[in-house]
């Protein structure tokens, strides 16, 4: 029987005890098994070198003989300057040392020394950074010395000692979590070997070799977590089977304005076969600013509904639930679908209605921020959960449902396109629907970046576009350290544009807005009575006015690149040639890549792809919400490849029915055990 590394107590580890223990703990090491997977995050490279082959500035290590007397210059009484000349090879160099005067005595002429420094070729100096001698204790020269993330207490000399030392008393332990048939196929190295590289490599090769491994483990363990989970959630069954009645489907999709676009009937097509299986759905939807995802929730709403459920449409915020409100009672009037809204700044009385309503089913479609579905709100019989506009919205909110009872289908919307190669890591427990185009007849929105100069011609366009009828967003940044400052703004703005043009009503809308003020304005701006709407960030998401042709962003370059494109996806949802004017600081270093990324593409997963590049994995995604994880070796994206095969790899596996219950899948069934994925809660 093997030993639990996870279960053995770090203390035991010879050295570890007192302070040291305490410390490892606020790391979050509290078993030797966690402290074998506190990886290195590079290495110190102390392989001697030749200083004929390095470059000016390289850090380099070399052997030298000292050959000179060192000369001291003090500055102060603890800052000091010392210069001694040492030969290396047949070159004369001058190691310098900075505030180590106390190694003088240890200098002298004719001794041997390694220095490690940054070589400085036209001087032909060495500023060391650390020294050794040759014969005196235990060296690194010639090694390649792990170093860690750590700070405080900690040198890197303990915790290299101390990893040492877990090493010598249990790498012997270390088991094999990968089945050997992956292991085969990848030729990678066992774990016990690779943990052991990883904090020793001989060179940089095998260090190489070690980090491919544990890469490897680590996106097949994530992944098939990711797999469990659906398989699971599938496997319990506890959903409910909507028996949908296609022919109702098929004529209420043909009584739409519009013919629905190819990209929308497949993905429909997918959701109508999720929602008629005894599982519950948890599907994410994901699609380009206008690629008609609203038209996508509706349908899918119409067929819970004539199967007998209700539905919620869940939005972020109060302007979007009225809109949705107001298409959806649109589309389904014809019908008699009873809808209601159910907001926070909904007076006391009339949300007892709706509650009573929906309680007694005489509400079949509630649309409402999140706070629908958290509080005192209960529903006869609740079919499916829409949320729109926002990342992994429904998964907290499942739990919330779970525990009253109910056991909905969530179909989640999202309008950040995430590159489809990264959605399988985001999303990797759901089930992933695209719209990969737009409807038809759309013309690309043609952007532009100008500097702040050219605000009077910007007013012109503004001008132009409402002299034949359209209408135009002017939108002001959202400055985060201050909304009051923020608000401010929006309301100079909003007074030079309505002194601009007094032939014109100029809307404004910002977050210190009551909700009522709000929806005045934006329904007025919908049913086109006010020409130009000056707006703070809150329009960013969903908002959809097809009149409107004219996004112009103040301050483009404080925007983020999705954000920028969400706002772009304001105009050119109509049949009109649509504009978006970006008045960005031509200084702005980050502000000159984005203006660039939006001037030459209209593909909003081409922008996030770049946004990704810009910012990273863990900015573009946001917070811990998101759902990605931080993996301690891998990078999501240049380790892409690796991940899409271990993704393939762990779906294979989890499908296997030997994997539920065969001996060669302890270790990883173990690894799902210590991840809690078996606990019911956890699938919410
Ligand atoms: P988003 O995906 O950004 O939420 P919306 O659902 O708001 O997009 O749709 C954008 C606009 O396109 C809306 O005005 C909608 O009525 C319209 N629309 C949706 N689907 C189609 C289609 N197949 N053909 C034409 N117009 C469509
Ligand atoms: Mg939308």
């Amino acid at each position: 029987m093997s030993i639990d590394l996870y279960k053995v107590p770090v203390g035991q580890v010879v050295g570890v005890k007192g302070k040291k223990l305490e410390e490892l703990h606020a790391l979050g090491i509290s078993s030797v098994g966690q402290l074998l997977d506190y990886y290195p995050f590079r290495y110190e490279d102390y392989t001697l070198r030749d200083l004929t082959q390095v470059k000016d500035g390289d850090k380099v290590t070399v052997k030298g003989q000292i050959v000179g007397i060192p000369q001291v210059q003090m500055y102060g009484r603890t800052k000091s300057r010392m210069l001694c000349k040492v030969l290396v090879d047949t070159w004369f160099v001058t190691a310098v040392w900075f505030n180590r005067h106390f190694l003088k005595d240890k200098l002298t002429s004719g001794a041997e020394i390694v220095l490690t420094g940054k070589w400085d070729q036209k001087r032909q100096h060495i500023t060391v950074t650390e020294s050794e001698f040759p014969g005196q204790g235990a060296s690194q020269t010639g090694t390649l010395q792990p170093v860690y993330s750590i700070s405080g207490a900690f040198t890197q000399k303990w915790f290299r000692q101390t990893m040492k030392q877990a090493l010598l008393q249990f790498g012997e332990m270390i088991p094999e979590v990968l089945p050997a048939e992956l292991l085969y196929k990848y030729e990678l190295l066992p774990r016990k070997a690779a943990v052991k590289l990883l904090h020793m490599p001989g060179n940089m090769e095998q260090g190489q070799r070690a980090r491919c491994r544990m890469v490897f483990e680590e996106l097949f363990l994530f992944q098939l977590k990711m797999q469990a989970y659906r398989a699971i959630n599938h496997k319990r069954a506890d959903g409910v089977a909507h028996p949908v009645d296609l022919p109702a489907v098929r004529a209420f999709v043909r009584s739409l304005p519009f013919t629905l676009t190819d990209s929308q009937k497949k993905v429909i097509a997918e959701i109508l076969h999720d929602l008629q299986q005894p599982y519950c759905m948890n599907r994410l939807l994901q699609g380009d600013v206008g690629a008609g995802k609203t038209v996508v929730a509706a349908v899918a709403l119409f067929a819970v509904v004539k199967a007998g459920y209700q539905g919620a449409l869940m939005v972020p915020t109060e302007i979007l639930a009225e809109q949705h409100k107001r298409s959806l009672d649109r589309l389904f009037e014809p019908y008699g679908i009873q809808t209601a809204l159910l907001t926070g700044s909904l007076p006391a009385r009339g949300r007892r209605d709706v509650l009573g309503a929906m309680q007694m089913g005489l509400v079949d479609i509630v649309v409402g921020t999140h706070a629908l579905i958290q509080e005192d709100v209960f529903f006869r019989a609740l079919g499916l959960v829409v949320t729109d506009e926002q990342h992994r919205f429904g998964v907290n909110q499942r739990s919330v449902l779970r525990r009253k009872g109910m056991n909905p289908d969530v179909l989640t919307m999202t309008a950040t396109p995430i590159p489809r190669t990264l959605a399988i890591t985001a999303f990797g427990d759901l089930d992933v629907s695209t719209l990969r185009e737009l409807p038809k007849g759309r013309k690309p929105i043609q952007t532009y970046a100008v500097p702040h100069s050219m605000l009077e011609r910007v007013l012109g366009f503004i001008n132009r576009e409402v002299e034949s009828g359209r209408q135009a967003y002017v939108i002001c940044p959202l400055i985060e350290e201050s909304e009051k400052l923020d608000v401010q703004n929006a309301i100079d703005i909003h007074a030079q544009l309505q002194f601009a043009f007094p032939s014109y009503r100029v809307g404004l809308l910002h977050g210190r807005m009551s909700p009522g003020e709000k929806d005045e304005v934006m329904r007025e701006f919908s049913e086109g009575r006010v020409h130009v709407l000056v707006s703070t960030t809150v329009i960013e998401v969903g908002v959809d006015v097809p009149n409107s042709t004219l996004m112009v962003v103040y301050d483009a370059d404080r925007f983020g690149l999705s954000q920028l494109h969400q706002l772009r996806g304001r105009v050119g949802r109509g049949e009109h040639q649509s504009y978006c004017v970006l008045i960005a600081d031509p200084k702005s270093e980050v502000g000159k890549e984005r203006m660039k990324a939006m001037t030459e593409t209209n593909d909003g997963f081409e922008i996030a792809r770049r946004d990704l590049e810009l910012r990273g994995p863990g900015d573009f995604f946001g917070t811990k919400q998101s759902g990605v994880p931080d993996f301690r070796l891998a990078d999501m994206v240049t380790d892409f490849e690796v991940m899409e095969q271990a993704r393939d790899d762990a779906a294979e596996i989890v499908r296997r029915p030997e994997f539920w219950t065969g001996a060669a899948y302890v270790p990883l069934r173990s690894f799902l055990q210590r991840e809690h994925i078996f606990e019911s809660e956890m699938l919410d």
